[in-house]
């Protein structure tokens, strides 16, 4: 069967490249994927599939770092006239957009799939060598690109989704499909299991294009190490003063930030497991005569087990909490971001090996059954939810040569993987079936 569902896969090449190109040429960063979220709810009632969205499937209270009213209202008017539509559209107001559909035939297990929609903030290269500039289909979003791949993400699960409705007869079982927005910066996964996006989950996949199988047909049936993390920025306030004349006078935001920044990566690695510290970003100052009355530091901290990244965000406080101190600053901390350490389920990931090994695509030596993330990925937190409840999940890696590194400005990836994705994850659904309820 899996050679027929790779035939029908690859007869729907064209239509996943064009929706590919379609989303690449108008990307959408988190919280603001209007037009990605309401094309892809469209697409789902078209194949059939009960769809929910907006405040059934992302909670609000748990989102983290969303853009301003003024902006999200920006960007829900642009969607509008790049062809998302408006009724969809309005439903997600204040950046829920989250869509989840969903085909019920049969009693037999949940299997959910995950997808993410979101964009970088980055500008996309734009010159003759680049393909999707070459071809016609670069961002026209200003400072948003796809450099990730999850555009091909979105065309993979849409097409997952038509397929799977052609074989309607042959499920016994729900499938979940969950478009995910905000995976950048791990905002999205969290608001919608608190929504109760994965309640009732026997079976649980997700994946990325590229990443750690940088070579077409290349394969990982599991990815684990996942890094749990946590984003913040912390913004330091002091007083402006004039740096001749009354420089005692001022409360120096900058000196405090600048000392936290070293101090922040001085704290010392954590002894039971891979640790990381990193501060991407500090701002501060006003002008050279002035002392600076305000500072701001972008950071994260990461950690083999959720444990040690908690720990390394404890100390992290401490530091930040001091340097205000030491220079009388007041401090600002938010949280923008947090997701959990987690390993795919060893047994899932032989069901996506055994899928693949039926196909032409995939040679089996380039079939690998696991592999270290060694960065984060808010999937985590769904796989933490569904395995706490008894589930087992995985997540997979499908190889494709890039023409540069994810989150590189001449970042693509070779089409040539879309429709074999479909095939394998359909496939997957369907092996699921078969197994045990195990919730
Ligand atoms: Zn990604």
């Amino acid at each position: 069967m899996i050679k027929e569902m790779e035939r029908l896969a690859a007869g729907m090449e064209n239509g996943l490249i064009d929706r590919r190109r379609d989303l690449h040429r108008c990307p959408e960063a988190a919280w603001t994927e209007f037009r990605t979220a309401s094309m892809v709810a469209a697409a789902l009632s078209a194949a059939g599939y009960a769809v929910r969205l907006g405040e059934d499937v992302v909670c609000r209270e748990s989102m983290l770092d969303v853009p301003t009213e003024e902006e999200l209202a920006a960007h829900m008017e642009r969607a509008v006239a790049q062809g998302g539509d408006p009724d969809l559209i309005a439903r997600m107001a204040g950046g829920l957009t989250g869509v989840i559909g969903e085909l019920t035939c049969g009693d037999g297990p949940v299997v959910a799939l995950r997808f993410d929609m979101d964009a970088n903030d980055l500008d996309e290269a734009c010159d003759q060598d680049h393909r999707p500039c070459r071809e016609g289909f670069a961002s026209i979003n200003p400072g948003v690109m796809h450099a990730c791949g999850h555009d091909g993400h979105v065309a993979v699960g849409l097409g997952v989704a038509e397929l799977l409705a052609q074989l309607k007869d042959r499920l016994n079982g729900t499938v979940r499909l969950i478009f995910q927005p905000g995976e950048e910066g791990v905002r999205g996964a969290g608001p919608m299991v608190d929504a109760g996006a994965l309640d009732g989950v026997d079976y649980l996949l997700g994946g990325h294009i590229g990443f750690r199988a940088p070579r077409t047909g290349q394969l990982v049936c599991g990815v684990g190490g996942f890094l749990a993390t946590t984003k913040f920025d912390a913004a330091f306030t002091g007083v402006a003063a004039h740096a001749g004349a009354a420089p005692e006078q001022g409360r120096n935001a900058l000196l405090a930030a600048a000392s936290a920044a070293l101090n922040l990566h001085a704290i010392p690695r954590h002894g039971q497991g891979a640790s990381r510290i990193s501060v991407g970003v500090l701002n501060a100052g006003q002008g050279r005569n002035v002392v600076p009355p305000n500072a701001l530091i972008k950071g994260e901290t990461r950690g083999e087990t959720t444990e040690i990244n908690d720990c390394m965000f404890d100390r992290a406080k401490e530091v930040l909490a001091g340097a205000a101190q030491m220079y009388g600053v007041d401090l600002a901390l938010t949280e923008v971001g947090r997701s959990v350490s987690g390993q795919s389920d060893p047994e899932l990931a032989a069901l996506v090996r055994r899928a693949a090994e039926g196909m032409d695509f995939f040679a089996p030596a380039d079939i690998l059954d696991a592999l270290d993330l060694r960065g984060s990925e808010d999937f985590a937190l769904m796989l933490a939810e569904v395995q706490s409840r008894g589930g087992l999940g995985a997540y997979l890696m499908l190889g494709s040569d890039l023409a540069a590194g994810h989150h590189n400005a001449r970042f693509d990836f070779d089409e040539r993987c879309l429709a074999p994705g479909v095939a394998l994850f359909a496939r997957c659904v369907l092996d699921c079936m078969e197994l045990p309820g195990r919730v």
